[in-house]
């Protein structure tokens, strides 16, 4: 018998009136998800009236990897019948599909590992990409932990550590190296039983190592790092939720290698809120923060309350945020126009296969 408590259930998820089996899902295929519950491993299938019936607003969540789902236990394909609650989660607009659709690609993940190298030469410690996946992580609802990997090939931990914890605004940060060890053991604080963990960051930053370092085993295939460009191959593959020896999971899908900048706005401010706190203090209501005179932002970086970088950094997120959003816009429009010049076609065609036959009866 399993113990779902293991794998971070917890009875109070539990909706009153619940009925069915609470089990995990560790893996998500085509139309078949793999589950853990009670009874150990199993396979299931939605039930199809309870996730896609005509009325949308009634369907269940589609379920991610760390979802907690509700099931009709089967020895063969178990029945999912409901989505419980997520208290954290990852979602993309689902690129393939025509309509954009939002598509969750884990769930129920306790730490967001954010993860930067500090390999000198190349371009692995970047504050602009740090910035956006902190907004990600926070928008998730699970708590973000910066860690700066590869310390071993730096002489100068602290000034990074420095430059991180001011982006970052109250994110703890750690420089350790996955390699000798270093500063791992001050991880140990959420490498606790029943938590779950997703590891974020650029190819080659060193994501699959941190992991096997973690778990004290070899989890990942590590890649070696193409001379040149400091880039590493993925080799990280099938499992997607996995129990480690010491009772930690590690939630790992191929969707949060794409988590895109989609939707950002809600964490762009927690992110950002020492710079949005100066907006809409201007002389001017309309002020372009340009050169106006009486601009809060343009005396707020006079004084060094903010940084200039700061202050291009927020900007240049801000307008891919926007950018994100309109294209989609854009793109769910162009579809919407599609199926109505579709249906008008048809109609039209329609109207005129009428009026040919009840010319042909005259
Ligand atoms: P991933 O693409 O983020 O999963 O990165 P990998 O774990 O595959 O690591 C990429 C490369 O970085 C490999 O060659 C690792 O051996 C190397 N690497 C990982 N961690 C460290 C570290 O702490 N120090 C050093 N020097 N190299 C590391
Ligand atoms: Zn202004």
């Amino acid at each position: 018998m399993i113990n779902m408590l293991d794998y971070g259930f917890n009875p109070a998820m539990m909706p009153l009136d619940a009925q069915g089996t609470p089990a995990r899902v560790t893996a998500v295929h085509r139309d078949r998800y793999e589950l853990i519950c009670e009874y150990g491993i199993c396979s299931g299938k939605l039930k199809t009236s309870l996730y896609y019936s005509e009325n949308i607003f009634v369907n269940e969540a589609i379920p991610a990897v760390g979802d907690f789902v509700l099931i009709n236990y089967s020895d063969g394909d178990s029945q999912i019948i409901k989505t419980l609650e997520r208290k954290s989660l990852f979602s993309r607009t689902d690129p393939s599909e025509k309509l954009p659709t939002e598509q969750a690609v884990a769930a129920n993940f306790d730490y967001v590992f954010i993860i930067q190298a500090l390999n000198q030469g190349y371009k692995n410690f970047n504050i602009n990409k740090l910035e956006r996946y902190l907004t990600a992580a926070r928008q998730s609802g699970a708590l973000p932990v910066i860690i700066l990997n590869k310390a071993d090939l730096t002489d100068d931990c602290a000034a990074y550590i420095k430059e991180a914890e001011k982006a970052a605004r109250g994110v703890s940060v750690y420089a350790v190296s996955a390699k000798t060890g270093l500063g791992l053991d001050a991880l140990a604080e959420y490498i606790k039983p029943g938590k779950t963990l997703v590891f974020l960051g650029s190819s080659g930053v060193g994501k699959s190592s941190l992991v096997n370092a973690v778990a004290g085993e070899i989890i990942m295939d590590v890649s070696e790092v193409r001379e040149g460009d400091g880039k590493g191959r993925h080799t990280t593959t099938h499992r997607q939720l996995i129990m480690l020896s010491s009772g930690v999971m590690i939630i790992d899908t191929p969707g949060m290698r794409s988590l895109g900048m989609w939707d950002v706005s809600d964490g762009l401010s927690e992110t950002f809120d020492d710079v949005e706190q100066y907006l809409g203090n201007c002389k001017f209501s309309d002020c372009g923060h340009k050169s106006e005179p009486g601009c809060a932002i343009k005396i707020a970086i006079e004084s060094g309350d903010i940084t200039r970088e700061r202050w291009n950094n927020y900007l240049q997120i801000k307008s891919q945020a926007k950018f994100a959003d309109s294209k989609s816009k854009a793109a769910y429009l162009r579809t919407q126009q599609e199926i109505w010049k579709k249906w008008g076609k048809q109609a039209r065609n329609r109207d005129k296969a009428e009026r040919k036959q009840s010319k042909s009866r005259e």
